[in-house]
């Protein structure tokens, strides 16, 4: 099989430098080679590790987090569960587990998982084959009816979604793309400046600023709180980001828990980019719905009692005690994943403040 790098710079050499979204695109999930179509992403054993690996409880509260937007609605019957990007399954299996305490919510839902790789496909229905509810898949999104109450689950799925980069040039802003030199892949600039205007809340581009758009990820919660407005519900979106002020290159290549050299070996490693939730939180407005935070992860997980529920598992498991208390400062530390990582959720515009914000 021919190395996915030297594909790509076939390619190159044909029809020209990828943008930096192209490249995410084919590293990512390229059929034969692609990252998330052919690699056990996630874990201990995989190229990094999620919230939902760490503790049980990320899960859990996530799920009662939407057992109690629905009850706060006049618990409509025929609401549908999705997540988006589900890993492992574990978000899901925890979040259903703990939803058996909340029957009613959990005979409305038709559960949707949003894959786009078969292998994680596999992974997943081998976790959720004792789930308590059944559970479909779809490649994309865009897949799902739009005819119902919609509560959506996105923990770290936006990062992976494409980016494009621009970078400010005195001819103005150019993209940065992927070429060739000596064979090997390298980052070059679109000699081509584009009429871009950055929002005025990034401020002042100097010189070798750099842009970065996810027209995929905008796109995509557009979508997303169009149906919420429409229909209710409510979406949570947890991930690395930041608050869309200022520039800078964020695209990052992790291999075996480590950054590498994102050309090296495309398709070996997880290619993400910081989340930029002032973009998302104005996608959500102009599908119509409402955006709440972003809030620190830590901050939105004590709110929803994280805390007691450790102290629970521990009085019931005191032979882990040690390791539950370890999870929680994880996941809510600030110097751990307590404040980089934030949480953004969408309601319909007329809901209350949702838990957690
Ligand atoms: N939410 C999980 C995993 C995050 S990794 C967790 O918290 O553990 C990203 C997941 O999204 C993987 O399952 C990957 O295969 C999937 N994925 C990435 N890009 C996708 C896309 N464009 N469409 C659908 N699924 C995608």
């Amino acid at each position: 099989m021919i190395p996915l790098a030297e594909r790509m710079a076939r390619t190159i050499r044909m029809t020209g430098p990828l943008p930096v979204s192209a490249f995410m695109t084919l590293a990512l999930h390229d059929p034969q080679s692609g990252f998330y179509a052919t690699r056990h992403a996630i874990g201990a054993r995989g190229a990094f590790t999620t919230a939902p690996e760490i503790s049980q409880i990320f899960g859990e509260l996530l799920g009662l987090w939407c057992a109690q937007l629905w009850h706060d609605r006049g618990c409509p019957g025929c609401v549908r569960l999705v997540e988006l990007g589900p890993g492992r399954g574990t978000l899901m299996d925890d979040a259903l587990r703990a939803l058996r305490s909340v029957p009613a919510f959990l005979d409305t839902l038709e559960i949707v998982l949003v894959e786009a790789s078969p292998m994680m496909e596999e992974i997943q229905r081998a976790h959720l084959r004792h789930a308590c509810a059944p559970v479909r898949w779809v490649r994309q999104w865009s897949e799902i009816e739009q005819d119902r109450p919609l509560f959506l689950l996105a923990n770290e799925f936006l990062d992976a979604l494409p980016i494009r980069q621009f970078v400010m040039t005195a001819r103005g802003w150019c993209e940065r793309v992927i070429a060739t030199s000596e064979d090997a892949l390298s980052f070059a600039l679109s000699p081509v400046p584009l009429p871009l205007a950055a929002p005025a809340r990034r401020g002042a581009a100097e010189p070798g600023a750099v842009y970065e758009i996810s027209p995929a990820a905008e796109a995509l919660v557009e979508g997303i709180s169009r149906v919420i407005a429409a229909h209710g519900g409510g979406a949570l979106f947890i991930d690395y980001g930041h608050a869309g002020d200022g520039f800078g290159d964020t695209l990052q290549a992790v291999e075996d828990h480590r950054p590498v050299d994102m050309l090296a070996r495309p398709g070996n490693a997880d290619i993400s980019a910081h989340v930029d939730f002032a973009a998302i939180a104005e996608s959500a407005r102009r599908g119509g719905g409402k955006s709440w935070g972003p809030r620190g992860q830590g901050e939105f997980l004590r709110a929803l009692g994280i805390d007691l529920r450790a102290d629970r598992l521990a009085a019931a498991e005191p032979a882990h005690a040690q390791d539950i208390r370890m999870a929680v400062a994880r996941l809510t530390d600030r110097d751990a994943m307590g404040t980089l990582f934030k949480v953004m959720a969408v309601t319909p515009p007329e809901a209350s403040q949702p838990p957690g914000f």
